[in-house]
């Protein structure tokens, strides 16, 4: 029999104990409480508020819908300054929301949104920024608040991918006008799919509430336009157990990114992201850079793998201001974001999920 090796995916999601969910499901079926804010949904934003160290939780059935609704909470008009390197999920959400996304360049290390590009973007249509913590490394938080400060603009962080991840000891939620949060099966943590908006005083997780349930204050009476964007029992409760071992799959995930960096240091060409000072990461992705003085160019490396069966994904390779719904835009061109098409032109995600053994990531080097 000819051995051949199984696929190894760009990430793969931890699950719950199956009998451990059978029990909370049990109790859906006795109770017949299937969603509008059930107990599970109340008991899962309250385990996520303390877990993350934030004020206000609002769950929600996926990110984009979070994005949307946060938008709309802050009544955002005009242009909203966001980066072309990133899921198409943020700039999707402004269009949505009839406002103009503007495309600032992004830092050539990490790849997040640069401050010093967003300030020239600076109109006086301009009303708000969506900065992304991309790979959930944080952006420039202290620059993001005084150019905030300084233009009198909010500021709403896709902060997608920065699940647990603090700084300072303080939870990088905490900064800005909002976050957002996709619990996407793809994410660090998963709930199938959801999301959620952090949001730091009660006016404002009311309002956020009130949208995400068509705008209903009560029985009688709608107050805002709202949407459906509800998180339902089934998956509130899977959330809840999945909220227990995410401490133990960012400790596994860190030891993996620790491997990957001993491994690949001294491979010319190949650049890879190291931890930034005083920051706890959550190792969501292993991106690295396929540079120049590489053997192979990028995407004859991203084929190469792919031939022995290791699917590394190209996150984010096209550009979102590439799309045909962006290209139009006078910030999507090449010359005002020669950054952001470079890392785009580059980058590889490796494999990087919780139950990644050794021997798969010794595999992966090799080839490399
Ligand atoms: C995953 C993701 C989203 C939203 O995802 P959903 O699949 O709608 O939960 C938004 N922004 C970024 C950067 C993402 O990676």
């Amino acid at each position: 029999m000819k051995a051949h090796s199984p696929k190894i995916l760009v990430t793969q999601p931890t699950l719950p104990d199956l009998d451990r969910y059978k029990a909370l499901l049990q109790e859906i079926w006795d109770n017949k409480w299937l969603t509008n804010n059930g107990a599970f949904h109340q008991e899962f934003e309250q385990k996520l508020a303390d877990y993350l160290g934030v004020p206000y939780v609002s769950l929600f059935s996926n990110g984009t819908i979070a994005l949307m609704v946060a938008l709309k909470a802050l009544n955002i008009q005009g242009e909203v300054i966001t980066t072309p390197f990133t899921f198409i999920a943020t700039s999707h959400s402004l269009l949505w929301n009839n406002n103009t996304p503007v495309f600032a360049d992004v830092d050539p290390v990490y790849g997040n949104l640069s401050v010093t590009e967003a300030e020239k973007q600076i109109t006086d249509k301009t009303t708000a920024i969506m900065p992304v913590h991309v790979y959930g490394n944080p952006v420039d938080v202290d620059g993001f608040e005084q150019l905030a400060r300084k233009y009198n603009l909010k500021i709403i962080y896709d902060a997608a991918h920065a699940f647990g991840v603090q700084q300072n000891g303080k939870s990088i939620l905490n900064y800005g006008d909002l976050s957002i949060l996709s619990f996407h099966a793809t994410k660090t943590f998963n709930t199938v799919e959801g999301g959620a908006i952090i949001s730091h005083d009660l006016a404002t997780k009311k309002q956020i509430d009130y949208l995400k349930n068509f705008g209903f204050e009560n029985e009688t009476s709608v107050i805002t336009l709202g949407i459906n964007g509800k998180m339902n029992e089934l998956i509130a409760a899977f959330g809840l157990l999945q909220l227990e071992h995410i401490d133990s799959d960012i400790a596994k995930r860190q030891k993996i990114a620790e491997l990957y960096r001993k491994t690949l240091s001294g491979i010319k060409g190949i650049r890879f992201l190291e931890d930034m000072p005083h920051v706890r990461h959550n190792y969501s992705y292993f991106p690295i850079f396929v540079e120049p003085d590489y053997p192979l160019t990028r995407d004859e490396l991203y084929h190469k793998l792919k031939a022995n069966n290791i699917f590394s994904r190209r996150y984010f390779y096209p550009l979102v201001s590439d799309f045909p719904m962006y290209q139009h835009l006078p910030t999507a061109t090449r010359d005002n974001l020669p950054v952001a098409h470079t890392l785009a032109e580059q980058v590889i995600c490796l494999p990087m999920y919780a139950e990644l053994k050794k021997s798969e990531i010794d595999k992966i080097c090799q080839l490399l």
